[in-house]
């Protein structure tokens, strides 16, 4: 049974890896047997000493997903490790600002990266597949703000939102083919995402007071979830926007 687990000899592609949820995902997969693409903005040498330390290979792509054309990123990939397997359509950035003062770069910032290069990136990869002939697994990472309103970060949950709605509409078109497209969307995990709200001590026991878990998510928490999304065990899992958060919905 363990076997339809296994990622052994898959590449996957994982953007914002350097650091966060994507290193802790791409550690994951890496353990489970794929060679990993890494595309990050700033160099991923942690990342890649660790998935090296696993006997997987790692190529780095740096580029900034906001501006950059996406097919080349595939290209590259698929130029050094031979093929796409698996898309984690992971980085993303948060603004926060009441709604009355929100500004437009802070708006257009966080839409372009968290909605726009994940939409035109998992297309790319999505042709990738099918020339491969292959299907594929495509993991976005959405939110609690996904499924919930939130404060004073307007354009994040509207990208997150989003990023719930497009996984349905990418697993309705592209199922045919064989590709899977779900999300995972992580609860309150401790990472550079949410160093001010840990460090706001009146936030930081609000949030801790309603997770039944009664601690802030980790890295660790979603390489369980993600190697299930990417692997044959969840072949008849399409379209769902599963979350990984201590139990803070069930609230
Ligand atoms: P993080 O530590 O800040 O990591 C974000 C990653 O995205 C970094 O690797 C960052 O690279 C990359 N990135 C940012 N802008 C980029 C750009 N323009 N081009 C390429 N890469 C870029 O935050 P995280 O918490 O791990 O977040 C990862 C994902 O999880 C995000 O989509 C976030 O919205 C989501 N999420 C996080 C939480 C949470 O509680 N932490 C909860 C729900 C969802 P650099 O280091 O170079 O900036």
């Amino acid at each position: 049974m363990l076997d339809k687990f296994s990622l052994a000899g898959k590449v996957a592609m994982v953007t914002g890896c350097n650091t966060g949820l994507g290193q802790g995902m791409a550690l994951g997969l890496a353990a489970a047997g794929c060679d990993i693409a890494g595309v990050s903005r700033r160099a991923a040498r942690e990342t890649s000493a660790k998935v090296h330390a696993l006997g997987r290979r790692f190529v780095a792509i740096e580029a900034d997903l906001a501006t950059a054309p996406v097919q080349p990123l595939v290209t590259e990939a698929v130029g050094a490790l031979g093929r796409i397997d698996i898309l984690v359509n992971n980085a993303g950035i948060i603004r926060r600002d009441d709604a009355l003062d929100f500004s437009e770069k802070d708006w257009d910032e966080v839409m372009d990266l968290n909605l726009k290069a994940l939409f035109f990136l998992s297309q790319a990869v999505a042709r990738q597949f099918i020339a491969q002939g292959s299907g594929g697994k495509i993991i976005n990472v959405a939110s609690m703000l996904s499924f919930q309103g939130g404060i004073r970060v307007p354009s994040y949950t509207a990208s997150k939102s989003g990023v719930l709605g497009l996984t349905r509409l990418l697993a309705n078109e592209w199922a045919p083919y064989g590709i899977n497209v779900n999300g995972i969307a992580p609860g309150y995990m401790a990472t550079n995402n949410t160093q001010a709200l840990r460090e706001d001590a009146e936030r930081n026991e609000e949030i801790l007071g309603r997770i039944p878990a009664g601690r802030w998510g980790t890295p660790e928490d979603l390489q369980g979830p993600v190697i299930f999304l990417a692997s044959k065990a969840s072949d008849y899992v399409n379209g769902y926007t599963l979350a990984v958060d201590g139990g803070w919905l069930a609230r």
